[in-house]
């Protein structure tokens, strides 16, 4: 299916006219000047408009101008601009620019080829300092950019670089300066990175769609399907500064449960621990930077429980439960049998003791079991299984333990909709494993035996990137 692009770009932005105006445009039109744009331009990468906004008015009353900027130390810059993604580097970044702007005269260059000469400016920046600042034509290729014109197979590209290049020969100049807030806007609202909603979108109808998962949509006979989701993001505090928070929000699910979240209550960052729209609850363990869970809820629960009441298990944060009118909801982090298989008897003891808390829970209300479980299920949950058989996380006691907990009647719910081989969702950081997809299945959702039908759908997210694992999903109705 071939795009035209005049009719889809035009009907995008009639989409998108009454959404914010990117921060880095509202500079440029309020104040006509290149130097609040570079700066603005370099606060915002991996920030929020709103964060992005705020620091700058705070920075431009104390700088104004190159002159002004240069009296400021790391420092004073730190605190100005703090919290914008990357603080300490972007002040290091700003500190320097003064010095490198002294050969263009104190002036800011107006082409891509001098700005990518100064300080924490890339091409992206470049071009956008260059079409927004400046009003020449420079296309700004950013991750929404250079995702939305491959679904559109309008360009087919690697990176964002090869996008800009390739824009550069195909795009009519008309579109260079104004395609970045268009399609920013509309990635941030409609064409998500994750999920996108597909069902409400405009070009639904002439859109390729390639290499996209559309938002399930809940359906009208189905208004009380909860979506609940699953990832080990291996460091909480890592996956943050990959941009964690703005994945939640796009991610836009009723929960989210965490796994490996390796930080302690007072290491966690206020933004991170209280994100837009949700509450959330942690449970570290004692040891520093080791296991722990949390939990993201859109609706606060009416209870939360901390573990499951047994010392030696609890002190490695391994079990959060959020308890609604309907059902548990439990995330939970299993053990990982270690090197040469030492934790396994802890681990099958651990399996075993969270088996009878389930049951437990069972007998009052649905529950829902998601997390790491730290074990492939049969041999088509992970790619190399003769190759693993003595290895942690596909031993014969960790699998017969889940073919128990299966044969009580507890449901792996991925297989209730999909039965091939091939569909992982942890792969090794060594040997290249992820793009050579060589991955296991070893992250579920699981339910009580009761509450089958309950379960509208359940899919794991291979493309969402920051961890060595990937989330899943499932939706659930609680009513049925
Ligand atoms: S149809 Fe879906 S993938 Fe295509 S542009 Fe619209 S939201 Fe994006």
């Amino acid at each position: 299916m071939t795009i035209d692009i005049e009719t889809v770009l035009e009907t995008v932005k009639q989409e998108v006219k009454d959404k914010p105006v990117p921060v880095v445009d509202l500079i440029a039109v309020q104040t006509e000047d290149p130097f609040k744009v570079l700066v603005a331009t370099i606060l915002s990468a991996r920030t929020k408009d709103e964060t992005t906004a705020a620091a700058s008015k705070r920075l431009f009353k104390q700088a104004e101008n190159v002159e002004q900027l240069q009296t400021l130390s790391v420092e004073q810059l730190e605190k100005l601009i703090y919290p914008v993604g990357f603080f300490r580097n972007k002040a290091k970044f700003l500190a320097k620019l003064p010095a490198a702007l002294k050969k263009y005269g104190n002036r800011v260059p107006d082409t891509i080829e001098e700005l990518v000469t100064l300080p924490g400016v890339g091409r992206k920046t470049a071009n956008l300092v260059v079409s927004t600042a400046f009003k020449k034509p420079a296309i700004c290729v950013d991750t929404h950019v250079h995702r939305i014109m491959n679904i559109w197979q309008y360009v087919t590209t690697k990176t964002p670089l090869e996008t800009e290049m390739a824009l550069r020969k195909k795009l009519p100049q008309r579109h260079w300066i104004s395609v970045n807030s268009i399609l920013v806007a509309f990635g941030q609202s409609i064409c998500r990175p994750v999920s996108p909603h597909c069902d409400q979108c405009p070009i639904n109808k002439v859109c390729p769609q390639h290499n996209v998962s559309p938002r399930k949509v809940k359906m009208s006979n189905n208004t009380n399907a909860l979506n609940f989701m699953s990832w080990n993001v291996n460091g909480v505090r890592a996956i943050e500064k990959k941009g964690f928070i703005q994945q939640l929000k796009d991610f836009d699910v009723d929960i989210l449960g965490i796994q490996e979240t390796k930080a302690q209550p007072d290491q966690l960052s206020d933004q991170l621990k209280n994100i837009e729209g949700y509450t959330s609850y942690w449970f570290s363990a004692e040891k520093k930077g080791y296991s722990g869970v949390a939990l993201f809820c859109k609706q606060e629960p009416l209870k939360v429980h901390y573990g499951i009441g047994i010392e030696q298990f609890d002190s490695e944060g391994r079990v959060i439960t959020a308890e609604y009118e309907d059902y548990y909801l439990v995330n939970v982090y299993f053990p990982n049998s270690g090197a040469g298989l030492k934790r396994l008897d802890y681990k099958l003891d651990f399996n075993r003791s969270l088996h009878d808390y389930l049951n437990q829970l069972a007998e009052k209300k649905s529950v829902v079991l998601c997390g790491d479980y730290n074990v492939a299920h049969t041999e088509i949950d992970l790619k190399n299984p003769k190759a693993n058989v003595k290895n942690a996380g596909f031993t014969p006691e960790e699998r017969s333990w889940m073919d128990e907990f299966i044969d009580s009647g507890y449901v792996d719910t991925f297989r209730m909709f999909n039965q091939e081989p091939g569909h992982y969702t942890w792969w090794s950081y060594r040997f290249n494993a992820r793009a050579k997809d060589i991955g296991w299945r070893i992250d579920y959702f699981c339910v009580d035996p009761k509450s089958k039908a309950k379960v509208v759908d359940s899919y794991i997210l291979k493309d969402v990137m920051g961890s060595d694992h990937c989330p899943i999903q499932m939706v659930f109705d609680p009513a049925k």
